[in-house]
């Protein structure tokens, strides 16, 4: 199959996130997918300021635990957050998970993590005020789509060998 790429935007963040809880203080990400077009890459990671290839300050909200592909400001030393579904009110059920685990350094690849997995799986939604989810499942091209991240989280795995969501 050829891998769609998609053409995004990053726009002020007055919409909620897709990712409900999991993503705080974040850029909301609307694309458009089209056949040809090449990802359009951001030069410096959005919060921490991070070059293409750099890795993220330590706080930064946007750098991934590169242990279990959730976000790494939401481990804590040693316990990682482990996501139990999604709540009606599109919010993130969580729990906490002592391990001793290892987040690594994540670096900032010029996009949003977890977008191009969405292009590659075909997973989109749309928000639908007052849902109940409210985040609903679409088809590409509909209207108000959005990479569906919550789906990554609830329904991928990921490979600490890939450093990315598979299926
Ligand atoms: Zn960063
Ligand atoms: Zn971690």
């Amino acid at each position: 199959m050829a891998a769609l790429r998609a053409e995004v935007t990053t726009v002020a963040d007055s919409d909620t996130p897709a990712l409900g809880a999991v993503v705080v203080h974040t850029a909301h990400q609307s694309a458009r997918v089209v056949e040809g077009v090449t990802a359009t890459l951001t030069h410096e990671c959005p919060d921490c300021r991070a070059v293409i290839g750099d890795e993220h300050d330590d706080g930064c909200d946007v750098a991934r635990c590169m242990a279990y592909g959730t976000q790494r400001v939401q481990c804590s030393p040693g316990a990682r957050m482990v996501v139990r579904g999604i709540l009606p009110n599109g919010g993130v059920d969580v729990d906490w998970e002592t391990d001793g685990h290892d987040c690594g350094r994540d670096v900032w690849s010029g996009r949003w993590p977890g977008l191009a997995e969405c292009e590659e799986f075909d997973w989109w939604a749309v928000f639908v005020p007052y849902g109940n989810p409210s985040w609903r499942p679409v088809a590409a091209g509909t209207p108000g789509a959005v990479h569906d991240l919550n789906r990554l989280v609830v329904e991928a795995k990921w490979s600490p060998e890939l450093r990315r969501w598979v299926r």
